[in-house]
């Protein structure tokens, strides 16, 4: 690959983007990467990472990696409704998945950026990417500005958009937002120390919370408000989290009296939820660039894996060519549909009664309650979870 041309350029090294570019590398593809930000670097987000993304990493060699480098296991999952539903149980586990996976972004995301290196990628920290070349219609590659040199630029036959929800690629190749709903939530969390905890969801009208354990022996805790609250609690964030911990989970308030935050309280009000148009002629757009959701059901890095997948599996098929981009954006589209509308759901924080009594009914019926616990977990196809369901009601 010479310094100015190579076959792709992906802007933005981290979930979406550090796995297209590690895919098309293995594929044969020379691979510029590059990102505004040094690695390893922290993200705003959770972590949790669902099952079929702990799949993806598992098949692309990363899984042990992952858990030697101190990523917990989780094997239990507690999940309470209200005031009167708890659902608890051990996660299923295969040979290879114990649990649930929560993994810090500044761990995963680096090792998605060595693996790629170690494929050959040619990784460029500390460049933004300032503007794309075009040639006519299509776009032939990128002008960026490094932090410690002179401005650059780079052809390409491909250029991948991976640089988040506000991505620059996106609004330099005039891709259209396609599909867009409004925001829905607003999301505060931190880090606790010596917080033993499991797996834990805490879900009511108006606000749900969640506590998992990441890296380093710390526990993540967040909480969720409505997005028509953010305006009042922006103004004092910590307070609003504390009172909604105390409300919503009493008895990990009294576990969190004795453990202590240690670091800053983190949150967002600007989660938006769309479609971009995902390809042009020689560009496309991967991860949040291309699709972005509220992050209340934590498959933003999952998403951007499975799309990672399957635009290497379409240029790894087809070439370089615009009907393979074709095919990857009909299959995003279609790929992500039932979870974004599913997240429009949970958005709105409610839970209706008549969810709450089919709870309170699973809680009385063990193999009910485990299948619950499974499909929570990811470990459970809801399509197999609902008729399974309807079979035991019967
Ligand atoms: C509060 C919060 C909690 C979340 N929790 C979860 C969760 O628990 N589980 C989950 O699956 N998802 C979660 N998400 C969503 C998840 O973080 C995103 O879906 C995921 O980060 C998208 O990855 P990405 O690689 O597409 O983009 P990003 O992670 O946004 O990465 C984009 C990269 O592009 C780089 N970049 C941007 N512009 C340029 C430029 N011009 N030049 C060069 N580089 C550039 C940036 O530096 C960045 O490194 C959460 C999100 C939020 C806000």
């Amino acid at each position: 690959m010479s310094a100015d041309r190579c076959d792709v350029v992906v802007v933005g090294a981290r979930c979406a983007g550090a796995s297209t570019a590690l895919l098309l590398a293995r594929a044969g593809f020379r691979v510029l990467l590059l990102d505004r930000v040094d690695f390893p670097s922290d993200t705003l987000c959770t972590h949790h990472v669902t099952r079929p993304g702990m799949r993806l990493l598992d098949e692309w060699g990363l899984l042990d990696p992952l858990l030697d480098g101190g990523c917990p296991t989780m094997t239990r999952l507690v999940y309470h409704a209200g005031d009167t539903v708890r659902l608890a149980g051990e996660v299923p586990a295969t040979e290879r998945l114990r649990g649930i996976y929560s993994p810090r972004r500044r761990v995963l995301d680096d090792l998605l950026v060595r693996a790629a290196v170690d494929a050959g990628v040619d990784f460029r920290p500390g460049c933004t990417v300032v503007g794309l070349l075009a040639d006519g219609d299509r776009i032939t590659g990128v002008r960026y500005r490094s932090h410690t040199g002179p401005e650059g630029h780079v052809r390409a036959a491909l250029v991948v958009g991976a640089d988040g929800m506000r991505s620059s690629v996106a609004r330099f190749a005039g891709a259209p937002i396609e599909t867009e709903h409004p925001r829905l939530t607003c999301v505060y969390y931190s880090y606790w120390a010596d917080l033993p905890t499991d797996f834990e969801l805490y879900a009511r009208d108006g606000g749900h919370l969640g506590a998992a354990r990441t890296h380093d022996g710390l526990t993540m805790v967040v909480s969720y408000f409505p997005q028509a609250e953010f305006a009042r609690i922006r103004h004092d964030p910590m307070s609003a989290y504390l009172d909604s911990i105390r409300a919503a989970a009493p008895e990990l308030a009294d576990r969190m009296a004795g453990s202590r935050p240690v670091e800053r309280l983190r949150g967002s009000g600007s989660q938006h939820n769309f479609f971009r148009r995902a390809a042009g002629p020689g560009w496309v757009l991967v991860g949040d660039a291309g699709h972005s959701k509220d992050s209340i059901v934590g498959t933003g890095i999952t998403n951007a894996l499975r799309q990672a997948a399957v635009l290497a599996d379409e240029l790894t098929a087809a070439g370089l060519d615009d009907a393979a981009l074709r095919r990857f954006a009909a299959r995003r589209d279609e790929e992500m549909a039932d979870g974004y509308r599913s997240t429009l759901d949970f958005g709105r924080l409610e839970v209706p009664q008549e969810q709450l009594n089919r709870l309170r009914w699973m809680q009385t019926d063990r193999s009910a309650t485990a299948m619950f616990v499974a499909a929570v977990a990811g470990a459970l196809e809801p399509a197999d979870f609902v008729p399974s369901l309807e079979g035991a009601a019967r």
